[in-house]
């Protein structure tokens, strides 16, 4: 398998550091407001990779942080010089930052499981591993690689060699103008030195840490020890947005190779950014997107999971209405090829053309998958796939357990993909008694009575298909 690594600047084959196993670490979200498409794109990216992995039989240690303090409105170099976002939500809605983390979590766990995210296998918050980053940062400081000035602890960014080596944003390069503009912070040794520790008297959420009384961490430091305490002091993966590369990621490695002397993350794949009908997201362009704008509108949220994949994550994509409504109709017709299958009801001697079909879809697959995870390429596959198919069960060339191998194929692929199989609506309690009586009936062979329990649910709405492999109960 092969992943474009930023670190390398190309495609290289995957190697985890130990056998089979493979650590990962996602930047999550920084949670003052719901996750818009652009993030949601990031964490399905991630979604698809530790599932791609575990097809693979790769066993995977899967960790993404929510970010609830730290986070800063400016997002260079000197971030110490803007606002914390939480404060700043919680400045807007009138809430303490508490309450702005507890919420917007709750609304992400939401949104995630709506996505159809597995979940990760543990999801640090910041605000509950301050002590380990007090430790790091006292381990900087005690190393040469980090310095105190009015209860602050800022990273000498020229103390560490390899600053620059994921970015190119060298000590060099920083000095004539690469990175942005910073703002002049007498306090720092050098404008590109950034902070470890923000002692700040007028910030709400703050904890006591050997160099002050009323202090908070940075947001890059957050994530180094996040990924390290689950995962060791070596990583073999990293991802984030593109956005997160430069500055976060490099003062990642630079904290967490500076304290520890080992390489951080083997792996650093970062996801491209998302535009808008052709434009930045932006709140007052008025082309901005959560999930739940887009279910207010009747959009689901699979239909958003499978428009991402009809873009490989390294290329930029072009979010519009009609591209979710088209992959919403692309979506349908993949359902409606699941349900033939499962009520196709044909004797037929099995036809040996169709293990041809399943193994050059089932190649074709992991060929495209294997390839730095081109999922529009998967997705070619198995609309030729499916095209094949249909055209066999047109011409009656299909038999029953030839239909049962194909809906098993898609649906191994969907153990990756998280998308072809049919959102199933839950039924309302009524219907559900109804149907336990129907099927009650039918075991004793009642066949009568059970005609009428299904003529009763029919009139109230829900259709019965009985298929060979059972029952099955939908709205009409
Ligand atoms: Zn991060």
């Amino acid at each position: 398998m092969k992943l474009y690594n930023s670190l390398k600047r190309k495609k290289e084959e995957f190697r985890p550091i130990e056998d089979k196993k493979v650590r990962m670490y996602n930047c999550g979200p920084t949670v003052y407001s719901y996750a818009h498409i652009g993030n949601l794109r990031s964490f399905t990216f991630a979604d698809i990779l530790r599932r791609y992995l575990e097809y693979t039989g790769f066993k995977v240690k899967q960790v993404m942080n929510i970010t609830d303090v730290g986070h800063m409105t400016a997002e260079s170099l000197d971030a110490e010089s803007g606002k914390d976002k939480m404060e700043e939500a919680a400045r807007k809605e009138n809430k303490d930052p508490w309450q702005i983390a507890e919420f917007y979590t709750e609304a992400f766990l939401e949104d995630s499981e709506r996505m159809n995210f597995l979940q990760p296998h543990e999801r640090p918050k910041a605000t509950e591993m301050i002590e380990d980053m007090i430790e790091l940062i006292r381990k900087l400081i005690k190393k040469g690689y980090a310095y105190v000035i009015n209860n602050c602890v800022y990273f000498d960014i020229s103390k560490f060699r390899g600053y620059g080596k994921l970015s190119g944003n060298t000590v060099e390069k920083l000095k004539h103008g690469a990175g942005g503009r910073v703002k002049k912070n007498p306090d720092k040794k050098s404008q590109f030195d950034f902070a470890l520790w923000i002692e700040d008297s007028n910030h709400i959420m703050h904890w006591s840490s050997p160099w002050g009384e009323h202090g908070y961490p940075g947001w890059h430091v957050e994530c180094s020890v996040m990924a390290m305490k689950y995962l060791g002091e070596t990583i073999d993966i990293h991802t984030g947005g593109e956005d997160n590369k430069f500055p976060h990621h490099e003062c990642e490695i630079a904290q967490s190779e500076g304290a520890t002397g080992r390489k951080f993350c083997n792996y650093w794949l970062h996801v491209k950014h998302l535009l808008v009908d052709g434009n930045k997201m932006s709140k007052s362009k008025g082309n901005f997107y959560t999930l739940r704008d887009l279910i207010e509108k009747g959009y689901s949220p699979k239909a958003l999971r499978f428009l991402y994949l009809k873009a490989h994550y390294r290329k930029q994509m072009n979010f519009t209405l009609e591209g979710l409504k088209e992959a919403e109709d692309n979506l349908a017709s993949i359902w409606d090829f699941m349900d033939r299958l499962e009520e196709w009801n044909f004797e037929y001697d099995n036809n040996p053309k169709l293990e041809e079909l399943m193994e050059k879809a089932r190649k074709g697959f992991e060929r495209e998958m294997d390839d730095d995870l081109n999922t529009p390429g998967a997705l070619a596959v198995i609309f030729d796939f499916v095209k094949s198919v249909n055209k066999l069960m047109d011409q009656k060339k299909l038999s029953n357990a030839d239909s049962d191998m194909v809906y098993d194929l898609i649906t191994r692929f969907d153990q990756v993909l998280g998308v072809l199989e049919r959102d199933r609506e839950e039924l309302p309690d009524w219907a559900k008694k109804l149907i336990e009586k129907r099927e009650k009936l039918r075991k004793e062979k009642k066949w009568k009575q059970a005609d009428k329990v299904r003529d009763e649910l029919r009139e109230k709405g829900i259709v019965v298909e009985d298929t060979p492999q059972g029952p099955r109960y939908r709205y009409a």
